[in-house]
């Protein structure tokens, strides 16, 4: 059986997998139908890692340009081992960032965004629809009240005053492109536009 990956290299950043679980099952994520990634097995088949794991892979933090919470599921599931990674990269010069589907405040039960503050240095949240609607059909989460979820969290993230960004797939289409603008404006955040991954 191959070995389940738990870091994996795109271009200079570090990826790192900690959880398959996730609130959400996008229809555009890259897990849907497949286990695989950019030629790495990402579905965790045994034990999610520990920090020390991660840590262990990824060495000499400061020869990624960053190291980036990711992979199959939503990164907030595994809060703890996640604030302890940034740590050991940040004690050694790197960078870290998440991207979130922005329920962390959901699955931990509290606002995380105070912790999130002096960990990560970007938190890019998944907004992927203007209105909850659309964002049901798109994400189709398997909590009630997401679409509110994420943009609570992002104003959380506002008022901690961490460096945050909402990030949209450009398959969407334009109107809603520029409607997730509005969104992101009022609430103070900056909209990226990112290609779909086949
Ligand atoms: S939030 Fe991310 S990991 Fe979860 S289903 Fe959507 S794209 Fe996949």
């Amino acid at each position: 059986m191959m070995k389940d990956t738990y870091t994996y290299k795109i271009g200079n950043s570090l990826y790192v997998n900690l959880t398959n679980r996730c609130t959400n099952r996008c229809t555009f994520c890259v897990r849907e139908g497949k286990t695989e990634y950019e030629g790495y097995s990402l579905w965790l088949k045994g034990e999610e890692p520990t920090a020390a794991q991660i840590t262990a892979q990824i060495g000499d933090a400061q020869a990624y340009d960053e190291i980036v919470f990711c992979g199959f599921g939503e990164p907030t599931y595994r809060l703890e081992a996640m604030l302890e990674v940034c740590g050991y990269v940040h004690a050694r010069g790197g960078r870290t960032r998440v991207n979130t589907n922005g329920h962390g405040n959901f699955i931990n039960g509290k606002n995380i965004a105070p912790l999130l503050k002096d960990n990560l240095d970007t938190v890019n949240i998944s907004l992927n629809a203007p209105s909850e609607e659309e964002y049901n059909a798109v994400c189709r989460p398997q909590i009630t009240g997401a679409f509110g979820e994420v943009l609570a969290f992002a104003r959380a993230c506002k008022e901690s005053g961490v460096n945050a960004l909402f990030s949209v797939v450009d398959c969407i289409g334009n109107e809603a492109v520029s409607k997730c603008r509005k969104i992101a404006e009022e609430v103070g955040l900056p909209l990226r536009v990112r290609e779909m991954i086949e």
